[in-house]
């Protein structure tokens, strides 16, 4: 990976294009619950700001699917810049319009302006409807940075097209560059043994990454959902626990894969099971009853996966290992959570939900690296690319001030 780094490019007196991930989640009451994705940010704009730059921040937030809806407004997001930073945040309330153009244009060096979430135009998510959007957000600014990792296998007109109109000035951010070195040398050259923990709900959204990952794995540990696709395609019985009927072929090609490869693969041995209104330990020898739905991982699977992970020297973690969000399915994952946190192993984790489940421990400075990108995080690691890094301006092509 050879893009243009921050470090080469001269912002003094530009006005700068910063495409961050500020997609971060919220309470009810409307309140950031995880300012990670903001902190995350600072980096790159605290860089900017010292050269002399100004900055005109992009961002999504949420599904509002074209749709200008204020409760997926980016104004908090300003406000908890502006707190994380201690300086003034300027906001505009839309990306485009004559307002916001008036805004951009009186913006002062070291000044920062957020722009209202760019998926409230249909264009910003397909960008071929409309190329004129991702021309008018081109027009802003001199230099373009992407330091939005979490949407970068996304080919959208902030996080792709944008950068064609930066010829040797589209530029990989901080958090970028980091996500991409951490994930890269993860998925290219991992410290041997190297094991993998999968859970979550579907196996169909893993697949890809599951795959990829066959070349360099030791150890594979499937748990949350996911088990019991693969435990359906054994033959066990599973009673009424989430499966995927479409994927038993796909979990059939992949325990062919591990044996064939020499993988040792752990399945859970015993699954915490519930009826709706009790719940119980059950080994998957004995099978699932009908009327009972495997939620969690039980005790001897954690205390056998604490053994056998020990022994690795990098470890990917994607995927909660039960049903989390309730507290008496969680302790398969949150035991593991805490047995990595312990390590001193390479410890890399992606995913939206398995990363929720570690900030709610406090853990998150335990571990080597944390993605800020679910999807984006295993997509790197199932291809080593996305479009969004691809199509930055590669070192070679510096020539800024030469
Ligand atoms: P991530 O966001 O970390 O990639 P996923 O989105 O794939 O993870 O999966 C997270 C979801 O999987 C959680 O909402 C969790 O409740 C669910 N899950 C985990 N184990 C089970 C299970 N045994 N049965 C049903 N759902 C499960
Ligand atoms: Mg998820």
């Amino acid at each position: 990976m050879n893009c243009l780094s921050l470090i080469n490019t001269p912002f003094k007196k530009t006005k700068t294009l910063v495409r961050v991930d500020y997609n971060v989640p919220f309470n009810a009451e409307g309140k950031i619950t995880d300012l990670t994705r903001i902190k995350e940010s600072l980096p790159t704009i605290n860089y900017i700001l010292k050269q002399g730059g100004s900055i005109i921040l992009l961002s999504h937030r949420g599904r509002p699917n074209g749709v200008k809806e204020e409760k997926y407004t980016l104004k908090p997001c300003a406000d908890a810049l502006a707190t994380l930073l201690h300086r003034p945040v300027l906001f505009a309330k839309d990306c485009l319009g004559e307002q916001t153009k008036k805004q951009i244009d009186s913006l002062q060096a070291e000044e920062i302006l957020l722009l209202e979430n760019l998926r409230f135009y249909p264009a910003e998510e397909h960008p071929n409807t409309d190329p004129s959007f991702a021309k008018t957000l081109a027009s802003y600014g001199d230099i373009y940075v992407n330091d939005a990792f979490g949407t970068a296998h996304r080919k959208h007109a902030s996080t792709f097209d944008l950068a064609t109109f930066f010829p040797k000035k589209a530029v990989a951010g901080f958090l970028m560059q980091k996500e991409i070195l951490a994930l890269a040398k993860l998925r290219n050259h991992p410290k041997l043994p190297f094991h993998v923990i999968i859970g979550g709900a579907k196996v169909s959204s893993k697949i890809g990454v599951l795959t990829a990952l066959t070349n360099t794995m030791q150890a594979l540990y499937i748990g949350g959902a996911m088990a019991f696709t693969f435990f359906a395609a054994l033959k066990y019985s599973i009673g009424d626990s989430l499966y995927e009927p479409d994927q038993i072929e796909t979990a059939k090609k992949i325990l062919e894969e591990c044996k064939k490869k020499n993988i040792s693969l752990f399945l859970p041995l015993d699954v915490v099971v519930s009826n709706g209104t009790t719940f119980k330990t059950v080994d998957i020898s004995e099978g699932i009853e009908k009327g009972w739905q495997g939620m969690d991982i039980g005790k001897k699977t954690i205390a056998l996966w604490k053994q056998e992970l020990i022994k690795a020297n990098s470890i990917f973690w994607n995927g909660p290992l039960g049903v989390f969000e309730n507290p008496s399915f969680a302790e398969g994952t949150f035991e593991i959570a805490k047995f990595l946190a312990s390590l001193s192993s390479e410890r890399i984790v992606g995913g939206g939900d398995s990363i929720a489940a570690i900030d709610q421990l406090h853990l998150a400075d335990k571990f080597t690296h944390i993605s800020t990108g679910g999807g984006a995080s295993l997509e790197f690691l199932e291809k080593g690319t996305l479009p969004g890094i691809e199509i930055l301006s590669k070192r070679n092509d510096l020539v800024f001030g030469s």
